[in-house]
């Protein structure tokens, strides 16, 4: 099947480093693929890469066979792509709800998008789709800032996906999550890929061997190896360089 992702000798340097040098690979529709590495593998400068955050200097992003390299986030995101920040993105000050409205707000037709928020029909069906999906809405009205961890990580997931992409990256999405969010959110992430095809950064190992369909590792700038995860864990290269130590 065509990937709905395809990764060609992507590259960028900031000064003399190659935070991504030389990376190739597909994500294939429906799938989570995962991408693994130490800090400062490149992981999340690959992100900025595909989703037009930054320009790669070598290489290309074709999104469904279009290609999209170094396209602004905009276009990237109007080809179908949606992005989780390692940092989260919401507006604390506005509701859970509003937060969702927002996001959905590009459902409307053209032309109905600057309606005011409360009349949009869709952009408010999906809400309510988001809210309970994520069992979120008993804390519709709570404002965003207000949420604990947890609930904020997930509520940025449904954010990204409010917008129905083709694509979601979700980056680190466990990050800083007690045993018990990480779990759930784990669940959540899995019960997507029947809408999305996912790329993920994740750092927690026995996640990723649960959730990925294949895995990629990144080792300083470079692809390590990649194919599914109990192939790549056993790979004495990558045992070498991320597992070693
Ligand atoms: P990871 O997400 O795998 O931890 P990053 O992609 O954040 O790694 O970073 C890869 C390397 O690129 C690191 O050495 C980092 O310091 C460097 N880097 C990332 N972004 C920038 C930037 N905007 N300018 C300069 N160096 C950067
Ligand atoms: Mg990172």
């Amino acid at each position: 099947m065509k990937p709905v992702l395809d990764i060609r000798d992507l590259g960028i340097a900031f000064g003399g480093l190659k935070a991504v040098d030389q990376v190739s690979f597909q994500a294939q529709r429906h799938k989570i693929t995962t991408v693994i590495g130490p800090n400062g593998a490149g992981k999340s400068t690959l992100f900025n890469l595909i989703s037009g955050a930054l320009k790669p200097h070598h290489g290309q992003v074709l999104i469904d066979g279009v290609d999209m390299t170094g396209a602004a986030p905009e276009r990237t995101k109007a080809a179908g792509l949606s992005r989780s920040f390692q940092i989260t993105s919401l507006f604390p000050e506005l509701t859970v709800a509003e937060n969702l409205r927002l996001a959905a707000q590009v459902l409307e037709p053209t032309g109905r998008a600057f309606l005011p928020v409360g009349r949009s029909t869709r952009a408010l069906a999906k809400t309510g789709q988001m809210l309970e999906r994520f069992q979120l809405a008993h804390k519709r009205d709570d404002l965003a800032g207000n949420l604990s961890h947890g609930d904020q990580r997930r509520l940025e997931i449904a954010v990204c996906l409010a917008s129905e992409p083709k694509i979601l990256l979700l980056d680190e999405p466990t990050q800083g999550m007690s045993h018990g969010d990480t779990a759930e959110t784990a669940r959540l992430v899995r019960s997507l890929t029947d809408d999305v095809t996912i790329l993920l950064i994740e750092h927690d190992i026995g996640l990723v061997m649960d959730l990925s369909d294949h895995v990629v590792v990144m080792h300083q700038g470079r692809k390590l190896a990649e194919g599914p995860p109990d192939l790549v864990r056993a790979d004495p290269a990558v045992q070498a360089a991320y597992f070693g130590h």
